[in-house]
């Protein structure tokens, strides 16, 4: 058997580990999930999707199509659905895959653009953050005439930080026309600095952007798997022709058309984590941590060293948190139970 050389050397994703303290308590602050299960709205509309489930999905995602149309005031041929926005993600670069073709990004960012790069043949060009942030003039300068594909994770996946308008449109204006930008809006619900551009808003004058969000954040719905990119005709056309056939299965569509529904509730939600946030990097703060700000449902806490230590540390109080060795530990807004075990663990970090 012949397989590919790049799975010899391709990175592993490492989903978000559960561990469990001594006193049997248990917080998984590891995968940026909500806190919280679907309304029961939402679950109802699952019931009854469940009950359908000896028929094919809508293969053309038609009614949850019409309802994000609907709710973003955004032409329907500009939406294209996916199995979760990673995989939206992979099919937009297996749309602009070709040999020797190069994908640039911020680094580090989303662990999976490095794995979704390598299975679709691309080379990476990665570009070390600064200040925690996207360093969006090197960015620019990193793409060439390999350059197919862009992304911009805003907020980024794990600092938390953001780009703000002007900057973005700046470096847009510097994108060739022929290199798709993404912009990876996975966290997009939980941002409250007015400076930071709504994709939405950015992508109708301009042909090569385009703007990935997803339905397992902010809405709750991680274990559905339901993302979607927004982009203009051509982009958005080509990523649903590399869609595998009945991706998005019948009860997640069934979800996302419900919650779209219960946004007010789910929305409501997430203020409530907005403000555990605040609470969480105030009391981190205080206790004499540095964190960058962060517009996303996590903190970021640059370790170094002392990353595997620290993520001992809190397992040692329930508190699951995501390591990235040598580099720092991003730990997810919980439930303020959740958030009290964790900075518990932080505040008696040695240092
Ligand atoms: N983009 C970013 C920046 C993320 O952090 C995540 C989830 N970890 C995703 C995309 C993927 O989300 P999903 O596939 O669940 O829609």
């Amino acid at each position: 058997m012949r397989f590919r050389a790049i799975l010899d050397t391709m990175p592993v994703y490492k989903p978000g580990k559960r561990v469990v303290a001594p006193d049997g308590r248990s917080f998984k602050l590891s995968s940026n999930e909500s806190p919280f299960g679907p309304p029961p709205s939402v679950v109802e509309a699952m019931r009854r999707a469940a009950s359908e489930a000896h028929l094919y999905p809508d293969a053309s995602c038609h009614r949850l199509t019409e309802a994000l149309a609907d709710r973003y005031g955004v032409p329907y041929d500009h939406i294209a659905l996916g199995p979760g926005s990673v995989t939206v993600a992979q099919q937009l670069l297996e749309t602009l895959a070709e040999p020797g073709t190069e994908v640039v990004y911020a680094w580090r960012s989303f662990e999976a653009y490095p794995l979704l790069a390598d299975v679709a043949g691309m080379t990476s060009v990665q570009v070390p953050l600064r200040d925690e942030t996207h360093d969006l003039d090197a960015l620019a300068e990193a793409i060439t005439d390999r350059t197919r594909l862009v992304f911009v994770c805003n907020p980024n996946n794990p600092t938390g930080t953001v780009n703000r308008t002007a900057e973005l449109i700046a470096f847009l204006d510097r994108v060739p026309e022929d290199v798709v930008v993404a912009l990876d809006e996975a966290y997009h619900e939980y941002v409250r600095d007015e400076d930071v551009p709504d994709g939405l808003t950015l992508y109708r004058e301009r042909p090569n952007v385009v703007v990935l969000r997803t339905f397992s954040k902010a809405y709750g719905l991680a274990g559905l798997r339901v993302g979607y990119l927004i982009g203009q005709g051509r982009a958005a056309e080509a990523v649903r022709k590399v869609m595998v056939p009945f991706a998005v299965n019948h009860i997640a569509q069934a979800a996302a058309i419900a919650s779209i529904a219960a946004e007010r509730e789910l929305l409501d939600r997430v203020e409530v984590v907005v403000k555990e946030r605040t609470r969480v990097r105030e009391t981190l703060l205080a206790q004499g941590w540095e964190v960058p700000p962060t517009e996303a449902n996590f903190v970021w806490l640059r370790l170094g060293e002392r990353t595997m230590a620290f993520a001992e540390h809190c397992a040692g109080y329930g508190v699951a948190v995501r390591p990235f060795p040598g580099e720092g530990a991003r730990v997810s807004i919980g439930d303020a139970e959740a958030n009290d075990a964790f900075l518990e663990a932080a505040g008696s970090f040695p240092r």
